[in-house]
């Protein structure tokens, strides 16, 4: 048996959900992690390495120089950590 009923054209759907641009700074995904990154001022040689790679822009950088990690948006992916070649970030566990 044939299905007759009409489907809408795409003119006739009900628009999307369209939501601001740039407002991801606005919601903290830091309480996603379970393991958290701890940058050493001591080792590390401003290399930039780690802001570079960082998929969340949570190495925090003053004057060309790295000055800490924002906790707030930092999901504990470990991409700095791998990357650093100077051990200036550990991953430790995130105590809850
Ligand atoms: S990769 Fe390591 S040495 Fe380079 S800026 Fe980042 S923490 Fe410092
Ligand atoms: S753990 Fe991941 S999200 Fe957090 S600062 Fe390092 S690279 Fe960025």
């Amino acid at each position: 048996m044939k299905n007759e009923e009409k489907k809408p054209t795409a003119a006739e759907l009900p628009a999307g959900g369209i939501v601001e641009a740039g407002t991801a700074a606005q919601f903290k995904t830091g309480p996603w992690r379970s393991i958290k990154p701890v940058w050493s001022k001591e080792k590390c040689k401003a290399c930039m390495i780690c802001w570079i790679y960082c998929p969340d822009a949570s190495i925090q950088v003053a004057d060309g120089k790295v000055t800490g990690i924002d906790y707030d948006h930092c999901k504990g992916c470990g991409i700095c950590s791998k990357e650093c070649k100077f051990g200036a970030i550990t991953m430790e566990a995130e105590k809850k």
